[in-house]
């Protein structure tokens, strides 16, 4: 199977303090992804039962602590509150960008009530 480049991963950032995770792809993409995002569509059985849709779980500490990869396939995420359950694949990361050009299409959307925190 070749490497699609679009899922391809080349960097990862998430400097302390930051909102937002960047990852860079081989394409070339830059993708921003806000913790907010990350976290309230955190992809475990835990977040997200087992219904098969992803949906967006408010709540749940926002602090990124931790990015560990798994395989050459996904990451894990830990949170400051300790959950570390979810493995985003880079496809799931890169359909989860939220950078100007990808957040007009974005299927997975903050909600818009601003009922988070
Ligand atoms: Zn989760
Ligand atoms: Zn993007």
């Amino acid at each position: 199977m070749a490497k699609d480049p679009r899922t391809t991963p080349r960097a990862v950032k998430a400097p302390h303090g930051a909102h937002v995770m960047e990852m860079t792809w081989a394409d070339g993409h830059k993708s921003v992804l806000p913790h907010e995002v990350l976290r309230g569509y955190c992809p475990c059985a835990h977040c997200q039962g087992h219904g098969g849709t992803i949906s967006f779980v408010p709540g749940g500490d926002l602090e990124l602590r931790e990015i560990e990869q798994v395989g050459t396939y996904a990451l894990t995420l830990t949170w400051g509150d300790g959950h570390s359950s979810g493995i985003y694949t880079y496809e799931y990361l890169r359909a989860l960008c939220h950078c100007p050009a990808c957040l007009p299409e974005t299927q997975f959307p903050l909600p818009k009530e601003g009922e988070t925190t």
